[in-house]
């Protein structure tokens, strides 16, 4: 049979190494080799340095479509073909005509004609899983991130505990432990920790011992909730919303930082008012006849009827009753619920996925690793350079200067790593869990989140008269589709 390979590199990538283009490529030789495969092409998108990212991928299904034979398509894993859905629609056609088996690696997955379903469901389930995986280590990060971010360097100023210094000479800024109050940042996590002390006790007892701030002032209560909960002391810092690990000394522990916010969390708990918008459909819903939107109200204060906004004035007011919409929310919701053998397929499927990604971590923290030991050597041999004078002062300094960036910059793309792992684990796991159990969850859950339930498996939620016409999203629609169909696992 003869194939075609795709490596793929993007801008994001090139953080986290050890999936150059040469690897990827290397390793689907030698796939095909094993399978005996007749080598036609190799793709390499790099889009780093490339504007067209569609036109290529357009060129690969052209070539697809042209060639008299099928053609098998192999990538290292799903996200190196396909970032959306939209791009399975055009492999899906080629796949079902015959033309195209698409050979996954990684996931250790063929799709071809004749896949059944349950192999075509590993492939939407690697692709959904795909997209957040990315969108969540990459697009996120590479959008807010700042380079100070990245190299761990503080936004703003140093809170208190430590300093924020100017070297007199280079005028290079830094952040120094306050040595004088640090010890005091650490008592009141410590005795916060505890249980047993509340701030306005904290305050006052760090009024008594002299804790002050720079200029003198005391510590009120705020200022203990906010030391309190500032993980600059724990190694991290808060940017847009995110947090990003900083390259100063930490004064605490995570765990202390942790069990004060279990501590705060029990203090909480006392009667909260729950501020909850009253509606399921609250927003979600538009009028199939006129597209203004569909807005709740209350009649008699307990029954929840939708209309029509009618700001076109060409529609009828119609009232569609709350619990009519809810039992064919439901309906759906019921068709999510696959049995156990099919669940099997699926938690199976996942498992491959995920331990795919795992090695390829474990991979990628490794070549880190090494790099940085590799900076180390060059480092210690460039001082006895210096030392002997071969090189001099100034280009020690400039090259130890790159070295110790690029070896921060390793530290937090590993740090970043084990994020995405934690990350990357959660989606695929929300997204079953949520299928198995999106009935029991809808009828216990209190409107907000029944609200956010619909919001999440539906798409495009709209009123025709008193019949509510929807689409779910993928992959909920595949699992719809199978189900209608009753071809699992043929
Ligand atoms: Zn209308």
């Amino acid at each position: 049979m003869k194939a075609i390979i795709l490596a793929r590199v993007s801008t994001e990538e090139q953080m986290t190494e050890g999936q150059s283009i040469p690897a990827q490529i290397g390793r689907a030789r030698e796939y095909a080799k094993r399978k005996d495969f007749d080598m036609v092409k190799e793709y390499q998108f790099d889009e780093s340095s490339t504007k067209d990212k569609r036109a290529k991928f357009e060129k690969v299904i052209e070539d697809i479509r042209k060639s008299k034979e099928a053609i098998a398509l192999i990538v290292e894993t799903v996200d190196r073909l396909q970032r959306s859905f939209k791009e399975s629609v055009e492999l899906d056609a080629l796949r079902k005509e015959g033309k195209l088996e698409l050979h996954f690696i990684r996931e250790n997955l063929i799709v071809h004609k004749d896949s059944n379903s349950s192999e075509i469901q590993r492939w939407d389930l690697a692709t959904f899983v795909a997209k957040s995986f990315v969108l969540q280590i990459s697009d996120n990060v590479k959008r807010t991130f700042s380079n100070k971010v990245k190299l761990g360097e503080i936004i703003g100023r140093a809170p208190i505990g430590y300093l924020n210094v100017t070297d007199e000479i280079t005028e290079k800024k830094d952040v120094i432990v306050d040595r004088v109050r640090a010890k005091y940042i650490c008592k009141i996590f410590k005795l916060y920790s505890t249980g047993d002390c509340s701030m306005k006790y904290l305050s006052k007892l760090m009024n008594e011992e002299g804790l002050t701030t720079k200029k003198g002032k005391k510590l009120g209560v705020r200022q203990m909730e906010l030391i309190l909960k500032n993980p600059f002391y724990y190694g991290y810092q808060l940017y847009k919303g995110e947090l990003y690990p900083h390259k100063y000394e930490p004064l605490i522990s995570y765990e202390l930082f942790l069990q004060c916010q279990k501590v705060k969390e029990g203090y909480k708990k006392i009667p909260r008012k729950v501020s909850e918008k009253p509606f399921v459909f609250q927003g979600l819903m538009t009028c199939a006849n006129c597209g203004c939107r569909i807005t709740p109200e209350l009649k008699k204060g307990k029954y929840v009827y939708y209309h029509c906004t009618n700001h076109k004035e060409i529609c009828e007011k119609i009232y569609v009753n709350q619990d009519d919409l809810l039992k064919e929310v439901k309906a759906v919701f019921s068709k999510l619920v696959l049995s156990d053998e099919e669940k099997d397929r699926l938690v199976n499927s996942l498992k491959a996925t995920e331990e795919g990604k795992n090695e390829f971590q474990k991979m990628q923290l490794k070549e880190l690793r090494k790099e940085n030991d590799r900076i180390e050597e060059k480092i210690s041999i460039m001082y006895e350079d210096r030392l002997s004078g071969s090189i001099t002062i100034d280009f020690y300094n400039k090259k130890f200067k790159e070295l110790m960036e690029k070896k921060q910059e390793n530290e937090f793309k590993m740090k970043r790593l084990n994020n995405a792992n934690k990350n990357y684990y959660i989606t695929a796991n929300t997204i079953l869990s949520l299928a198995q159990r999106a009935p029991e969850i809808f009828e216990s859950s209190e409107t907000e989140e029944k609200r956010q339930l619909v919001n999440f498996v539906f798409q495009n939620l709209e009123l025709d008269g008193k019949k509510l016409l929807f689409k779910t999203k993928t992959p909920f629609e595949r699992v719809l589709e199978y189900q209608s169909t009753h071809n699992w696992g043929d």
